[in-house]
């Protein structure tokens, strides 16, 4: 180590020092006396590490620490699960948090949690209730089926159901429905995890009636349908429509269950946008047992939903493995409430569906006036250059992964000044982070997915960051 490194080692703040500042001792307050001085250590520690390897690029070692665990205490001070404003046009964003829910449901859940409830007391009685007791009916009027379940999510309605009717017993599955969801739900890995065969039949693009008919063995207990969320078999392909599943599983005396993923309760109705099957159909082509998502095309809060005949639900519902993925009193009251707005007829109402609904005619009036609020909070900034344009939105949430919704956006570009990434990513660390498309030169904020007051959020939030400099 040379003479200067030795220098600068030795003009490290020490710890005391550092738990004097004024600022340090303001946020003890938030996160602990430990938790500030770890952060100290972890700060100290970056920089002395960097002077030894020679990487320590500064004149100022003690700003340099004092940097470094500024960021690390403030970052640790605030919460890192925090609400951002989603300007991608992608609806259902799995990164983002899925499907907002709307006011109903935070109320619910404000009235429910905030106190006492009834999740599992009947007033009635005066004595024990059930907790899935409450929303189930509802379902069950939502997609005609006989019985209803509610988990906390799709994967886990899918491995319950799993469990409760094919533990030890072979299911059948088309090759071309070996779904990976990302992350860890896989179809082969989901059905080994539950203790049943997996027999895969067809190919990738063909499966018919008889590759299922064929497999059949004695040992098989399930024919298992699986929505191809996030990809599409295109060009000379065959899947086995519902009703001949059915058929088929019916007359040997099996199962048909079908992990429907999204799990639409009513057709969507938008043009361009082809319907997909909605629960009702599925229940009414058939199939036995249904799992779908609560917080993707439904537009509720995590968690899964089991639909089907009462017999096998019954099973599911005396299944051990329900007690370890039950749903909590915060996740049924949300529930309670997005369901009322179907039933109502007021699907609209819910973020999700609402936004998927929005026309361009909307969206366009919508974007022109954010351009004409962003030009003024950007007045100051000559080279700022504000214009809508067409974009292309997603439904997301692994629905509907090949078809684009027309939308609008604001483009904004600073000419000659700071790139478009450098222009996210101030928007992505100002007070109100807000999470944006990127093309080209220009940063895009789409109309769609903005929600509540954001559009009355986004000129301050550009004052914000543009102060900066
Ligand atoms: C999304 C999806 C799942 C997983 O659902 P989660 O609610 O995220 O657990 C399972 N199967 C299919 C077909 C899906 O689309």
């Amino acid at each position: 180590m040379d003479e200067s490194a030795k220098i600068q080692l030795r003009s490290i703040p020490k710890m005391d020092e550092l738990l004097a500042l004024p600022w340090v001792s303001e946020l003890e307050e938030e996160i602990g006396h430990d938790a500030v001085k770890n952060a100290l250590t972890e700060a100290i520690d970056s920089v002395r590490k960097s002077i030894r390897d020679g990487q320590f690029g500064r004149e100022d070692v003690r700003g340099a620490v004092i940097d470094a665990a500024h960021e690390l205490i403030d970052k640790r001070a605030s919460a890192s699960l925090r609400r951002v404003i989603n300007a991608t046009g992608v609806v259902v964003h799995t990164n983002l948090g899925r499907s907002p829910i709307p006011r109903s449901a935070v109320d619910a859940i404000c009235d429910v949690s905030i106190g006492y409830s009834t999740l599992e007391y009947s007033l009635e009685a005066g004595a024990r209730g059930q907790r899935n007791s409450h929303v189930e009916w509802m379902i069950k009027e939502l997609t005609g089926a006989e019985g209803a379940l509610v988990v906390n999510n799709n994967a886990a309605a899918v491995l319950l159901a799993l469990a409760a009717i094919a533990k030890g017993r072979e299911v059948i599955v088309s090759a071309g429905e070996l779904v990976e969801i990302g992350g860890s739900f896989r179809i082969p890995d989901i059905l080994a995890f539950g203790g049943s065969k997996m027999v895969m039949v067809g190919c990738t693009n063909r499966t018919h009636l008889r590759d299922y008919r064929d497999a059949i063995t004695e040992d098989t207990a399930v024919l298992l349908k699986v929505h191809p969320s996030n990809y599409r078999v295109m060009g000379f392909t065959e899947e086995v429509p519902r009703e001949e599943l059915a058929a088929l599983a019916h007359e040997r005396g099996l199962i048909f269950m079908e992990d429907l993923g999204s799990g639409l309760l009513e057709p969507l109705g938008i043009p361009g946008v082809p319907d997909e099957a909605t629960v009702r159909q599925c229940i009414e082509s058939g199939v036995d047992i249904v799992t779908f998502s609560g917080d993707k095309l439904l537009g509720g809060p995590q968690m899964g939903i089991l639909v089907g005949r009462e017999d096998l639900i019954g099973k599911m519902r005396r299944n051990q493995f329900l007690r370890a993925v039950r749903v909590d009193k915060m996740t049924l009251a949300a529930f309670d409430a997005v369901l009322r707005e179907y039933m109502r007829g007021q699907s609209s109402a819910i973020p999700t569906i609402g936004m998927l609904r929005l026309t361009e005619d909307d969206l366009r009036s919508r974007a022109e006036k954010l351009a004409e609020s962003l030009r003024l909070s950007t007045a100051s900034i000559p080279s700022a250059k504000i214009e809508i344009v067409r974009v292309e939105d997603a439904v997301g949430g692994g629905s509907y992964p090949t078809t684009a919704l027309p939308g609008w956006g604001v483009a904004v570009s600073i000419a000659g000044g700071i790139s478009s990434g450098k222009l996210a990513e101030r928007l992505r660390r100002a007070s109100l982070p807000v999470v944006a498309g990127v093309r080209d030169d220009a940063v895009v904020l789409h109309v769609r997915t903005l929600l509540g007051d954001d559009e009355d959020s986004l000129p301050k939030i550009f004052k914000e960051i543009f102060r900066v400099d």
